[in-house]
């Protein structure tokens, strides 16, 4: 069983797509509450905890351990990885996933040191819920590989190649 939890509703950027409705007022959940919830269930696969900005809460180390003892699958959700990216560098056990999530308009940031790029579709609700979600497609090359990408390619010498990989310039 995979469950998330929204540990807070504090988040220092108040984006106005926000699905969570987080911003700089929002109140962090209490720990019991969170224990109580977390310990409800016995058999746990994946936590993900979220917010708001999940670092934000006073209580997140003690959140984070009582996460691991359920399961080691424990996910972070945050917007602070400009500032804690380089822990990925030197703690191998921390991998870093970007959930890109495509919203028009907004710029995306993609962190260099990404093992996994997520690209996610908005979801119309909390404070973004009068924004028109855009269609989101992803090229054969992306989700099967380079070995499924069979197409031809007219280069602009000329030439018919197999595939852009293959380009003969
Ligand atoms: S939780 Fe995410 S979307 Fe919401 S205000 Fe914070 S950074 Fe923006």
């Amino acid at each position: 069983m995979e469950i998330t939890v929204e540990i807070t509703q504090f988040c220092p950027y108040s984006c106005n797509y926000c699905s969570s409705n987080a911003g700089q007022e929002g109140k962090h959940l209490n720990f019991k509450t969170i224990q109580t919830f977390i310990n409800t269930f016995t058999e746990i696969d994946r936590i993900n905890v979220s917010g708001g900005e999940p670092l934000s809460h006073p209580d997140f180390w003690k959140i984070l351990c009582l996460c691991y003892e359920k399961t080691e699958n424990v996910w972070v959700y945050t917007n602070m990885i400009k500032g804690i990216k380089y822990n990925s560098d030197i703690i191998n056990d921390i991998k870093i996933e970007a959930n890109v999530c495509l919203c028009p308009g907004k710029r995306i940031y993609i962190p260099d040191t990404s093992h996994t790029v997520n690209l996610l579709p908005f979801v119309s609700q909390g404070r973004g819920k009068n924004i028109r979600p855009v269609k989101l497609y992803i090229a054969r090359s992306l989700t099967g590989g380079c070995d499924f990408c069979n197409h031809y390619l007219l280069q602009s010498d000329g030439k018919v190649v197999s595939s852009p990989c293959k380009k003969e310039y």
